[in-house]
Order: structure tokens, then C-alpha cells, then sequence
């Protein structure tokens, strides 16, 4: 037999609550997932609470905690991560936070906090905004990179800054553009709010009459204004997976903060150019990544987003359709392709998110492990009230670094 390997896959936001049009099941219980529920029936079920029961949680920090991290010793923000994800190292004395670009008006009134989503200028926007903001003398550097749609990332490198500032993103339309305030007392933190004001301002002056906006107002989309900052962060001093439990993981995923999360953690991030983040990525480039990092990792994580995307913008067709799509071609080929004999397999999710909520819930999350130490349990469906009743009950996240390291025979007895 092979050495012992797991394959854990998170599909992102994939618990919901009932859909009235599919007489009450949730999309992942109206799919039709044969393999998925052929996973089910052979392994063992449960549901997982992320955090605790109830309680709401964003995607970094659920996967944080999924790796077995302490949110608040080992949270970077939002801003590290996306910028870790686009490839921005990042120094001990860097800020990095996370922007979306947005249209204001002459009142620094948001339009449009997205400016469209759909910025294919983008690259050329940074370039305009990293000249423009090295003609302010603010004493740091200032880098800014694009990340995915409307989203950037920021870097500020020098000395005597604090990430203890507010966010100027007030995550609605038709309200002011929020002034970054300090969250402290301290002058670093005084300092670091000044200058992300500063740069807000210069950003409106330079791409106000710019013609790259006046190409888009010809075209009708919204210009590009302004950026609005948010997940302010410093990296944090963490252990790897890899030296915290001894195992070598690879990750698989398209969304660039996930990404940035696996850097992070010392995940090695196995390239897979059709992976999108999206509804159309490429699920069969994805599992030819996974079966190259099982080679030679102990652990691979399959991140796949679009589940979430999908509840975010309150489309359970859409989410169940993709979840048809990730039964035939994940489920298929773990079912087809994974040498079960040495092969432990995870599927969940990091959280709910209900399509008729359009955010994050605190609903748990199903979950089923297949592979070659598993007790079958009754469940013959992978889905939110099947699973309710299986095997592993109802249990918190915490233990599942646990259950992983045990099922690779990774863990020393505890006591004699
Ligand atoms: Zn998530
Ligand atoms: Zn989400």
C-alpha cells in the first residue's frame, strides 16, 4: 500500500436553507449528485458548525479555523491575504489592505462601490494611481496591484505604522466615501489614517477627467474614482502546517484570498491556470491538480468557490446546477480516479450561504469522509438533513486537523 494521503475538499458556502421552489429542499439537497451520494453511503456523515452553532463567519477566517489557527493570536486582516495571494510579499513592517475600485461623485459620494465589477482597465488604473502616489510625499512606499474584478490590494511599507485604522468602505451605495479614522490612541495609528486619506484624495484628483474614464463613460459603464480600503493587516509570526504537524499540503484554488491564505500557512499552491473562482472554472484542471499534489503532499486541499458565489447572489438554480457539475466531475473522478486503499477524503464546506439570505449564515455545513478507515454509518445522501444524522453528529471544526492527522497515522498517543 501507498503512504496514507487526504484529499479535503471545501466547497465554499455550500450549506442553504430551504428553497420553497424545490418544496423545501436546499439546492444541494435538489441536485442530483450520484457520486457525491455514493461518497455518502460508503463513508461517514455529519454536520459541522465552523465557529460555534449559529454564528456567521467570513471564508478566510473559516478556513483559518479549519486548519486548526487561533483567530486571534493568527489572523492577518483581509488585506495580507489578498495581497499574499497576488504574489506582494510582505515584510514585517508592511500594512497591506484589501480595496475595491468604486465611482464617487464630486462629493465623495459612492455610486457604484464596485465601479461595474467589470474592469478590464484595471491594470492600467494602478499603474496611473502607483505614479500618481509617489508624487505625495507621505514618507512610506505605496504599492497597489490588482487582484480579481474590482478588487486591489495596497501595500504600505515604513516605519511607524499601525493597522488600528477604519475602513472607508461603507459596503452600501449612495453614502459618503468613509474617512479613515484611528482606532487608538497612538500616533502610529494617526499617522497610518492620514496617510490612507491622502491617497484617497489624490486618487479622485488624478482619475477624475483621466481619459481612461472618459473612454468609459462613453461606453456607459462607471468610471473609475476612487478606491475604497478595507482588512487592514501585518503578518503575523505563525507556524506552518507543515512544521506545527509534520505533513507536506498543497492547495488547489482560484480565489485569490484563499490563495493567499495557503502562502500563508505554508501551503504549497499547485498552479491551475482554468481556475477561475467562478462558475466556469475549469473542474477537470483543478482535479488534475489535486492528483498531481497528491503525489507527493499528505494533505491536498480542493477549495472550489462558486457555491458561495451563487447563495451571494441568491441564485439556487444556479448553485444547484454547479453543484451537478462538481458531483460529475469531483465526484466522479474522486470516486474513479482516487486509490481508495490509502486515501482518506473530506467533503464540506467553510459556512452556509443560503441564497435566500444572499450572505453568510450560521447553519451548519454537511460534511462526509470516505477512505479506507471510514465506518460506514447509515446516510445515503450527501446533503444538510441526511447528514444530520450520521456518524460524526454535529460537531465543531476545531477537531478536524485532528481527524485528518489521525487518519494519516500523523498523531503521538496523548498519555501513556
Ligand atoms: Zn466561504
Ligand atoms: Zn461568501
Amino acid at each position: 500500500m501507498d503512504s496514507l494521503k487526504f484529499l479535503l475538499v471545501i466547497l465554499d458556502g455550500v450549506g442553504d436553507r430551504p428553497i420553497p421552489d424545490y418544496g423545501g429542499k436546499t439546492p444541494l439537497e435538489a441536485a442530483f449528485t450520484p457520486h457525491l451520494d455514493a461518497l455518502a453511503r460508503d463513508g461517514s456523515c455529519g454536520l459541522v458548525d465552523v465557529v460555534e452553532p449559529g454564528m456567521p463567519v467570513g471564508s478566510d477566517i473559516a478556513h483559518l479555523l479549519l486548519f486548526g489557527y487561533d483567530y486571534n493570536r493568527d489572523y492577518p486582516g483581509r488585506g495580507p491575504l489578498e495581497a499574499l495571494g497576488i504574489g506582494l510579499a510582505m515584510g514585517q513592517d508592511d500594512i497591506a489592505f484589501r480595496g475595491n475600485f468604486a465611482n464617487i461623485d464630486q462629493n465623495m459620494i459612492i455610486i457604484d462601490r464596485r465601479a461595474g465589477r467589470n474592469i478590464p482597465e484595471a491594470k492600467e488604473y494602478i499603474k496611473v494611481i502607483n505614479d500618481a502616489i509617489k508624487s505625495l510625499d507621505l514618507g512610506v512606499d505605496v504599492t497597489f496591484k490588482h487582484s480579481t474584478e474590482q478588487r486591489v490590494a495596497c501595500l504600505i511599507h515604513g516605519p511607524s505604522l499601525s493597522p488600528r485604522v477604519s475602513s472607508t468602505n461603507p459596503n452600501k451605495n449612495f453614502v459618503p466615501v468613509e474617512e479613515c479614522r484611528p482606532l487608538d490612541g497612538s500616533g502610529e495609528a494617526r499617522a497610518t489614517a492620514s496617510i490612507i486619506n491622502a491617497i484617497t484624495r489624490k486618487i479622485y484628483e488624478v482619475l477624475k477627467d483621466h481619459p481612461l474614464n472618459k473612454s468609459r463613460k462613453e461606453r456607459g459603464v462607471p468610471q473609475v474614482n476612487c478606491i475604497l480600503f478595507h482588512g487592514p493587516g501585518v503578518m503575523k509570526k505563525i507556524v506552518s502546517l507543515h512544521l506545527k504537524h509534520g505533513i507536506k499540503v498543497a492547495g488547489v484554488t482560484g480565489n485569490g484570498v484563499i490563495r493567499g491564505l495557503c502562502r500563508y500557512l505554508g501551503i504549497d499552491v499547485i498552479p491551475c491556470p482554468g481556475a477561475t473562482g467562478t462558475i466556469n472554472t475549469n473542474l477537470d484542471a483543478k482535479m488534475d491538480a489535486v492528483e498531481e499534489g497528491l503525489k507527493d503532499h499528505d494533505l491536498v486541499f480542493l477549495h472550489i468557490k462558486a457555491t458561495d458565489s451563487s447563495g451571494h447572489d441568491k441564485k439556487p438554480e444556479q448553485k444547484k446546477l454547479f453543484l451537478e457539475d462538481i458531483d460529475r466531475i469531483v465526484g466522479g473522478r474522486i470516486l474513479r480516479d482516487i486509490d481508495h486503499s490509502c486515501t482518506t477524503v473530506v467533503i464540506t464546506g467553510d459556512h452556509s450561504t443560503p441564497c435566500v439570505v444572499g450572505d453568510h449564515s450560521g447553519d451548519p455545513v454537511p460534511f462526509l469522509m470516505h477512505g479506507p478507515a471510514v465506518i460506514a454509518d447509515d446516510v445515503e445522501q450527501f446533503g444538510e438533513r441526511a447528514c444530520a444524522s450520521g456518524y460524526f453528529a454535529r460537531f465543531s471544526s476545531r477537531p478536524l486537523m485532528n481527524i485528518i492527522l489521525n487518519k494519516l497515522d500523523k498523531l503521538k498517543k496523548f498519555g501513556a
